[in-house]
């Protein structure tokens, strides 16, 4: 099963992609994640796409199609795709019917989560993760058991996104707005959009996430 998990910024995507992984045996297909590793690692792709990062606007079209075509190419024809982040605009919608069709793959569910675009800024601004781990924690929402110490691993080293200022949030919105909410016309037509309430508690988002898949 191909999902998309569509929504702004701060709306959970990642949180849940990640339970989708851990409950279905899904992988997750994050652009974002896989951006923010190419600038880690310094590769050419890395060195082009971080200025625009760091901006909160969208890395060009050809940069993420490729991307998620070589993620495509690596993973197993069984294991089901959860799109986090991907597809962005009308011509990265158009560029995943063809790459998985060429894969053999189709699109199951369209996932959207329904947030009040208010309450993302401060959902944003106070996200962090450990370092060791990737552990998703919250200046308000979710500290550590122990205070600077993962739950998870114990490591005590966290960190925030350059791009989750608020300066950034604003703008990665109004990308948002203008550039991906259009495309969700396109998966209506085809009667595989599914509206899951972004507002609601971690744990009711994934029940009703797993509603949808049944
Ligand atoms: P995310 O982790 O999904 O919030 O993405 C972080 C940043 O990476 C975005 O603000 C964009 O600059 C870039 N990015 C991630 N995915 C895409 C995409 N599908 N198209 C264009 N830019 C993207």
């Amino acid at each position: 099963m191909d999902i998309i998990l569509l929504g702004p910024p701060g709306a959970g995507k990642g949180t849940q992609a990640q339970r989708l992984e851990q409950r279905h045996g899904m992988q997750q297909l994050s652009t974002g994640d896989m951006l923010r590793g190419a600038v880690k690692a310094g590769t050419p792709i890395g060195l082009k796409a971080k200025a625009v990062m760091d901006r909160g606007e969208l890395v060009s079209d050809e940069i993420v199609s490729e991307l998620i075509d070589a993620e495509l190419t690596a993973m197993g024809a069984d294991t089901g795709a959860i799109f986090d982040g991907y597809p962005r605009t009308a011509a990265q919608a158009r560029s995943l019917d063809e790459i998985l069709a060429r894969h053999g793959r189709s699109l199951d569910h369209v996932i959207e989560l329904v947030v009040d675009e208010d309450a993302l800024v401060e959902r944003i601004t106070g996200r962090f993760t450990c370092a060791n781990c990737g552990a998703g924690y919250h200046d308000t929402f979710k500290q550590p058991a122990q205070s600077g110490v993962c739950d998870e691993c114990g490591a005590t080293e966290f960190k925030r996104r350059p791009d989750d200022n608020e300066e950034t949030v604003r703008t990665r919105m109004v990308e948002y707005r203008a550039k991906t909410a259009p495309i969700l016309p396109i998966y209506e037509e085809r009667g595989i959009v599914n509206r899951v309430d972004g507002m609601a508690s971690i744990d009711e988002v994934t029940e009703a996430i797993d509603a949808v898949l049944g």
